[in-house]
């Protein structure tokens, strides 16, 4: 069955509709891309489905539930994301960003990941000593590190060149090959290539 079960989720801020009424289906081993113009919720989506944000109507069943806590608190395995803002802890290198993140799985590859994601000569850095694109590449790790079952991210080839966006998308479609399932908002062509289907907002 599936992994993430989106039902007539709709979300307003005020008189400003940010999700007009979606319904989705996510199975494991799928790499989706979530596109729309500008201004169509697919940010306020992302958040919804990580149990960020509630919905105004609708509802989101994850598979398994979701634990009622903000994943700072209690991160929680089977969800990784890359959240717009990025957020990596700015007092762990790297590194430990990543192997922070898979503390309680404790058998992820962060030295295959930094790898795959061109961060290896980057692992002992603290975030603020690494670029935009650096920083963003380190929290696409981060969301992978767990083994994750459900990968959510915001833009992740956002700050990427061409080849490190290549990576990036190798990475993601590497846990989907997996058998994660991993949406992604995105209006990269290369992102929208290598995925399974496309969900198009608004
Ligand atoms: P996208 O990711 O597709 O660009 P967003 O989900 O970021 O779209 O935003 C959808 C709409 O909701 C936009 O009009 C945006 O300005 C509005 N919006 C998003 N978050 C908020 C918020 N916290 N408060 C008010 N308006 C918001
Ligand atoms: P903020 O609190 O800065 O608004 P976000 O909403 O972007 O942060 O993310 C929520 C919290 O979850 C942040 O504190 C961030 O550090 C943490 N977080 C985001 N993605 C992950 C992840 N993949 N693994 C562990 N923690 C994460």
């Amino acid at each position: 069955g599936p992994i993430l079960t989106v039902s007539g989720v709709r979300k307003d801020y005020g008189r400003t509709t940010a999700l007009a009424p979606v319904s989705l289906e996510l199975y494991p081993g799928e790499l989706v891309v979530l596109t729309g113009p500008s201004g169509s919720g697919k940010s306020t989506l992302l958040m919804i489905a990580g149990g960020w944000e509630t919905p105004d109507d609708g509802e989101v069943k994850p598979h398994p539930p979701l634990p009622d806590v903000r994943m700072a608190e209690q991160p929680w395995e089977h969800l990784g994301v890359v959240p717009q803002s990025i957020s990596l802890l700015d007092e762990l290198t790297i590194e430990d960003n990543l192997a922070f993140a898979a503390r309680r799985t404790g058998d992820a590859d962060v030295a295959g990941l930094l790898a795959a994601l061109d961060l290896t000569h980057l692992a002992g850095r603290l975030p603020g000593e690494t670029s935009r694109g650096e920083q963003q590449r380190a929290a696409v790790g981060r969301a992978l590190a767990a083994g994750a079952s459900l990968v959510l991210a915001d833009e992740p080839t956002s700050h990427q060149d061409r080849r490190r966006g290549a990576l990036v998308l190798d990475v993601l479609r590497a846990a989907a090959d997996r058998g994660a399932s991993v949406l992604i908002a995105s209006h990269d062509p290369v992102a929208i290539g290598r995925a399974d289907r496309e969900i198009t907002l608004g």
